[in-house]
């Protein structure tokens, strides 16, 4: 899992994905007035008189508490909305309740309250190409081009309107949290895979708007199950596939360690980079290489150890993992073994 920077273009981000909100409020198309505010206010004014003492805590005058937290509920960070989502921990509804087939009055009203709530935000008509603003644009300004769950598929958007575009993972569950449906930090753009294989899951996880692995997590490799810590004992064979395994090696502990192990769960991440055994043999047969011909100065031939180690790894000075496929993977396989 890797960090994606937002704050270049968070300012335009945040700017442009407000007015969005704003718009949302009280449209006017095709010379009709939509006042959703004034529908979700009349809804969670119906809810608080009826369902308030179900919960030991609740917002009082919820309406008006919602709507003057608004933009934090839409543009705040992640950790503000962590905070919302204890504050509104109200208008969460449980998987269970999403899973049952027959509702009580009240599981009924939650249910609808939550599709009012996702009609106010408008994530759908996010989702719609816009000259304005529209999904793809707000992926475009974040400037990332692999998977960040993964770093293993490209994700990409086109230009074109109905174009190409990657898929939309709602770090909070829209279905559970309708809140936070169209918050920028809660909708990170993935690959197919990790959109569906996270699917609903909510557990500990860290979200890539705040951190990556980085050097807590590092990939290593494994012959016939056995973690092989010389590059130079891996004997390459022609049936080779099978012997060697790559896996992720968790180098913490508490709350990160868990995070860590949930997310290769939550991806599959030790199964999905065995699936990619042809590049792992050609990255280490090129470190067994470099390790060779290192004793006869090749760093007067192909420069500094930098220069050694894009030209090895095929990523170009400088560049961000955000962009380059299996970034970290070669870079912790050249820590390890670059001698
Ligand atoms: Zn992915």
């Amino acid at each position: 899992m890797m960090h994606i920077d937002i704050s270049p273009n968070i300012s335009t981000i945040k700017s442009k994905h407000l007015a969005f909100i704003a718009a949302r409020r009280i449209s006017v198309k095709k010379g009709r007035t939509k006042n959703r505010e004034m529908s979700l206010v009349a809804k969670l004014d119906v809810f608080e008189k009826k369902y308030k003492n179900r919960y030991s805590k609740f917002p009082s005058k919820l309406s008006k508490e919602f709507l003057k937290d608004l933009d934090d509920v839409v543009v705040g960070n992640f950790s503000r909305l962590e905070e919302l989502k204890l504050k509104y921990d109200c208008l969460h509804i449980s998987k269970s309740i999403l899973s049952k087939r027959k509702h009580n009055k009240y599981e009924k009203f939650l249910i609808s309250m939550g599709k009012e709530i996702l009609e106010f935000m408008g994530y759908d008509s996010f989702c719609e190409d816009s000259a304005n603003w529209c999904s793809r644009k707000f992926i475009d300004l974040l400037k990332v081009s692999t998977c960040p769950y993964c770093n293993a598929q490209y994700i990409y958007v086109s230009s074109n309107n109905e174009g190409i575009k990657p898929q939309i993972d709602h770090f909070f569950p829209k279905a559970e949290n309708p809140i936070f449906s169209c918050s920028v930090y809660n909708m990170v753009p993935s690959c197919y895979n990790c959109n569906h294989l996270k699917a609903d899951k909510e557990w500990p996880l860290f979200n890539p708007y705040v951190c990556g692995f980085d050097n807590n997590a590092v990939f290593r490799i494994t012959v016939k199950d056995k973690e092989q810590d010389d590059i130079d004992k891996i004997i390459l064979r022609k049936n080779f596939y099978g012997n060697i395994k790559l896996f992720l090696k968790v180098d913490c502990e508490g709350v990160e360690k868990i995070k860590i192990n949930h997310a290769r769960m939550a991806f599959k991440l030790d199964e999905s980079y065995n699936c990619f055994q042809a590049e792992l043999v050609d990255l280490i047969k090129r470190l067994q290489k470099c390790n060779k011909i290192k004793g006869e100065n090749i760093s007067k031939i192909l420069g500094s150890k930098e220069e050694i180690k894009s030209l090895l790894l095929g990523i170009p000075l400088g560049a961000e993992t955000k962009n380059y496929l299996f970034k970290k993977l070669k870079e912790d396989f050249w820590k390890k073994f670059y001698k």
